[in-house]
């Protein structure tokens, strides 16, 4: 199994975290999320420990917190002692609500509202991550009419490619995100910021892109940044506390995907990070880390209930579920790959080639094409693996569909962290 969390049991079921999946999907119905709690909490540990050991004292990872956005998951990172990013209104309130320390709140995205600039500071969020010049004046006019000096980062744009699908690159010089240091945007932008009376400057981030299964990227983007802030340093005298390497390492959501061992990847950056320092004389800065999915994406899991079997002819099988787009948008959005396995018989011999259909009226909404399955009955259990990330904090009520519940699974007992949306809930702002 491409986690150490699934298996099969006696039944022919598959199993999460010790529990028969067929089992849950009885108890809570269909569609449903599953959440290993202490998959997340291996994870976490895996980071906290490895950023400690190799990196200087203070380093932390920040869960990108995007990637799963909801109250139970802000408290076990509060629980667990490590930071969080936010990039809304919404994600900062449910993190005040969680009753999450704001002061370890790291604010982030491309364009932060007046309203969002007010509310992240009446909340007490600790830090700004300034992606843009005319940020820089908004910030800072709005500390100083609350009189309040704001810790800030500036992202760069390191122009890096760091060879993932297009939309989940970010780290290039022409993309949305930060100013770019190839351009000298960056710099004019550390000068605007340094006189800035109301912003207390901590230092930078950059975020290359996602699904990196190589330390080499994030050492290519310790080579730009490290040369970035020498230049920084004898131009203007500036040296940055801080330095956020951004979050990004992959997880494998087929078993083609490599295994990847963090603390190893973590090493790596940090001994590259190291000699780089050492080499040019410099004091290396404290590290952040945003990991999102490789927090939580394995920890997750899909349950849907099998309905229509349609084959047609020489031509193609759909095997619709009573899901699909509106739970799991990233098929639709960027062909992501997922193992899909039948729960309720997950030893039968996989002689069905099929595509998982959802149940909008849309022909793109598709799970997963040419998977190789038992041929499903009607009312069986299929499971989606590794969703835990940006499955349901990308949820929608397309179709008026409503979002299926999140349920967590801890040593043997399974708790809702998320209530199953009704048709109340769909209708409630409707006037
Ligand atoms: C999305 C994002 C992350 C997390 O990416 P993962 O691939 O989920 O680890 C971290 N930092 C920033 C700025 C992001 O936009």
């Amino acid at each position: 199994m491409i986690c150490d969390n699934i298996s099969v049991n006696q039944k022919g079921h598959l199993t999460f975290a010790g529990f028969d999946t067929v089992d849950l999907a009885t108890k809570y119905g269909t569609p449903l999320y599953l959440m290993d709690e202490n998959k997340i909490r291996e994870h976490i540990r895996t980071y906290k420990n490895a950023m400690e050991k190799y990196f200087p004292k203070g380093s932390v990872p920040e869960f990108a917190s995007k990637a799963c956005s909801l109250k139970r998951l802000y408290r076990i990172m509060a629980d667990e002692g490590i930071d969080i990013d936010v990039v809304s209104g919404g994600e900062i309130y449910t993190a005040t609500k969680a009753e999450f320390p704001m002061e370890r709140v790291f604010f982030h995205g491309n364009n932060k509202t007046d309203n969002d600039i007010n509310f992240a500071m009446d909340c007490g969020v600790g830090y700004f991550v300034i992606d843009n010049e005319q940020e820089i004046d908004a910030i800072n006019e709005i500390a100083a009419q609350k009189s309040k000096k704001q810790k800030v980062l500036l992202r760069v744009s390191p122009g890096i490619d760091p060879h993932t699908h297009k939309k989940i690159s970010t780290g290039s010089v022409e993309s949305k995100f930060g100013v770019a240091i190839a351009t000298g945007q960056a710099k004019k932008a550390v000068e605007k910021i340094l006189n800035c009376k109301n912003l207390d400057f901590i230092g930078f981030h950059c975020h290359i892109g996602s699904q990196i299964f190589e330390s080499s990227p994030f050492v290519t983007a310790c080579e730009i940044m490290l040369e970035f802030i020498k230049e920084i340093q004898s131009d203007t005298g500036y040296y940055p506390e801080m330095l956020n390497l951004g979050g990004g390492f992959g997880v494998r959501y087929v078993e083609t995907d490599p295994v990847i061992n963090y603390a190893d990847k973590i090493r790596e950056v940090a001994e590259a990070l190291n000699s780089l320092c050492d080499k040019n004389g410099m004091k290396c800065p404290v590290i952040h880390l945003e990991p999102g999915r490789s927090l939580v994406a394995d920890a997750g899991m899909t349950l849907y209930s099998v309905g229509s079997v349609k084959e047609i002819g020489n031509y193609k099988n759909y095997v619709s579920i009573d899901g699909g787009m509106t739970d799991n948008p990233r098929y639709t959005l960027y062909e992501s790959e997922y193992t899909v396995l039948l729960a309720s018989r997950a030893n039968d011999e996989k002689n069905f080639v099929a595509t998982i259909a959802g149940r909008c009226c849309e022909s793109g909404d598709l799970i997963q094409e040419n998977v190789k399955l038992p041929k499903p009955q009607r009312n069986e259990i299929l499971a989606v693996l590794t969703t835990g990330a940006y499955n349901y904090s990308m949820a929608s009520n397309y179709n008026r569909v409503p979002r299926p519940p999140v349920v967590m699974l801890k040593d043997g007992k399974d708790y809702i962290a998320v209530k199953r949306e009704t048709y109340e809930d769909i209708c409630a702002l409707d006037l």
